[in-house]
């Protein structure tokens, strides 16, 4: 649609920029990394370890949101294979088991008895699945955190759904969830939702929302059939 094309050009307009403030941060995070290790190695009293230890966590933390933004940038060729939906799932937990962990977040896989499988370019929907989990995490600001992934199989395709029971969205949060650069947080980039739906659109498929303020959100992705007629 149109709305989505400006959206994308708006996005593409701006790659430059980000791509130099990514780069232009790394050297300080360098620095500082450079620091850290030369610091560990001269102090050895454990109360500053502790610190230390959250400064290189952190600036880990820094350097893959760079990585992200930098891939969520990148305009390579599609690379369609048939994979198992938990396969998405398991993949993008991994890189935020250390957050989940943190917030003492429970998760739950349900899966279905058979395998679903869907034709994806496995890195591009990680990435955008990595976004929805990003943001379930920055949602949940109570001790029972719970995220929940699964998976059916629906009349019109497979329906893949991220739950969470964080703060969810407000009316008019939610009608502005794609636009780029609409972020609610104070250190909030507000790219993660139109990169996920570039990402999803890439593949056809769709994503629907449903969220109560205060319960939690709902992201419901639909992969239409025939997502496995290829494999016939
Ligand atoms: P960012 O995370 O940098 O703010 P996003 O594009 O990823 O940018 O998300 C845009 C906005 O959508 C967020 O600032 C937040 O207000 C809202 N949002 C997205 N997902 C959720 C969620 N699961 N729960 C609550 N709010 C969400
Ligand atoms: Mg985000």
């Amino acid at each position: 649609s149109e709305r989505n094309l400006f959206q994308i050009e708006k996005l593409n307009a701006m790659g430059g920029l980000v791509r130099t403030l990514a780069h232009e941060v790394r050297n300080p995070l360098n620095n500082i990394n450079l620091s850290v290790d030369q610091m560990e190695e001269m102090f050895t009293d454990e109360g500053l370890a502790i610190y230390l230890e959250i400064v290189k966590r952190n600036s880990g933390y820094i350097n893959s949101l760079i990585t992200e933004l930098l891939h969520s940038l990148r305009h390579t060729e599609m690379n369609i294979q048939k994979w198992p939906v938990h396969d998405i799932f398991y993949l993008s937990l991994a890189k935020v088991k250390d957050r989940l962990d943190i917030k003492k977040i429970q998760v739950k896989v349900l899966l279905p008895q058979e395998d679903l499988h869907v034709q994806i370019d496995l890195e591009k929907m990680n990435s955008a699945f990595l976004n929805l989990l990003t943001n379930a995490i920055e949602a949940i600001e109570h001790n029972e955190g719970l995220i929940t992934l699964s998976s059916e199989k629906s009349k019109d395709g497979v329906l893949v759904k991220i739950q969470d029971n964080g703060m969810g969205i407000s009316t008019e949060s939610l009608g502005r969830l794609f636009e780029p650069y609409y972020t609610t947080k104070r250190n909030g980039m507000g790219l993660g939702m139109v990169a996920t739906l570039n990402i999803l659109q890439a593949h056809n498929a769709t994503i629907e929302v449903k969220s109560e303020v205060g319960k939690g959100t709902a992201f419901s992705i639909l992969f239409p059939w025939p997502v496995e007629a290829a494999e016939n």
